[in-house]
């Protein structure tokens, strides 16, 4: 009896010691790299007020559609020219798919997704689009999306009923992800009445270089396009902001990536 109670005593001890080790091996396999994405992503995916603020700010863009029509030239031709991710599509399973497995964006891995055609209109986005063009407005796509990108861009977005999904309508990135240039050759035959997006650089090349500052100042300079000429939509999952923190480029590796948003916080 005294034997087996021992041997019951050394097998339970070796079954502990191995959970304790299977547990201690798990929290090191587990790439905890991109958990800064876990609390922009959940609000993105399931809070109603990111829905609400989609709303507003289409609800805000149709009244300066309505406003201009109404006061500009009939004869002139207008355009509202939008951003495409983040602003009509909704990316946000691929940021899931980085929390999830660790992986980090790259073409490979952007495409990948891109390639599946599966992104989700934003809210509000299809609706105003759609309002735009039935008011003789012309709607154009100005995305950083490589020309590659174009065939399944349009597939995706022919699906969820957005206007004039066209190749002449999209003008993606080829050399440069600066869009000004883009932003020219709309000009030259339209008057563009109004400019979505969700990156301050979908609007205007002075938030292209931000320094220690983040272009703060500049936005603070320019306040009266935001809601008049421009309609800036939330992204806190990624964006040019994130890269002025990590002094403009992303080739930083994780651990200082992580230290630099830390200390950008101000406390008290
Ligand atoms: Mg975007």
């Amino acid at each position: 009896m005294k034997k087996f109670i021992l041997l019951s005593i050394m097998f339970f001890s070796i079954v502990s010691c191995q959970n304790t080790t299977d547990e201690t091996n798990t929290s090191t396999k587990k790439d905890p790299t991109n958990e800064h994405l876990l609390m922009s992503t959940v609000w993105f995916q399931n809070s109603a007020e990111m829905r609400a603020i989609y709303y507003q700010s289409y609800n805000l863009a149709k009244m300066i559609v309505n406003n201009s029509v109404s006061k500009l030239d009939k004869n002139e031709k207008k355009a509202v020219v939008l951003d495409i991710d983040e602003t009509v599509l909704d990316n946000s399973p691929f940021q899931v798919k980085c929390i999830k497995t660790g992986q980090s964006y790259s073409t490979k891995t952007w495409k990948e997704w891109t390639s599946l055609s599966q992104a989700k209109a934003l809210p509000g986005a299809v609706d105003f689009t759609n309002y735009a063009k039935n008011k003789g407005v012309e709607v154009f796509y100005i995305s950083n999306r490589l020309e590659e990108e174009l065939g399944v861009t349009m597939k995706n977005m022919k699906e969820l009923n957005f206007p004039c999904v066209d190749s002449a309508h999209f003008l993606l990135k080829t050399t440069e992800s600066g869009k000004k240039i883009r932003r020219v050759v709309v000009k030259k035959d339209y008057n563009i009445i109004l400019f979505i997006g969700d990156n301050l650089t979908d609007y205007s090349e002075i938030y292209e270089k931000r320094d220690e500052n983040f272009a703060i100042d500049i936005v603070d300079k320019n306040k009266g396009d935001f809601g008049t000429k421009f309609i800036i939509l939330p992204n806190p999952m990624y964006g040019e902001w994130e890269k002025a923190i990590y002094d403009n480029t992303y080739k930083l590796s994780k651990e200082v990536k992580n230290k630099k948003l830390k200390n950008c916080l101000l406390g008290y």
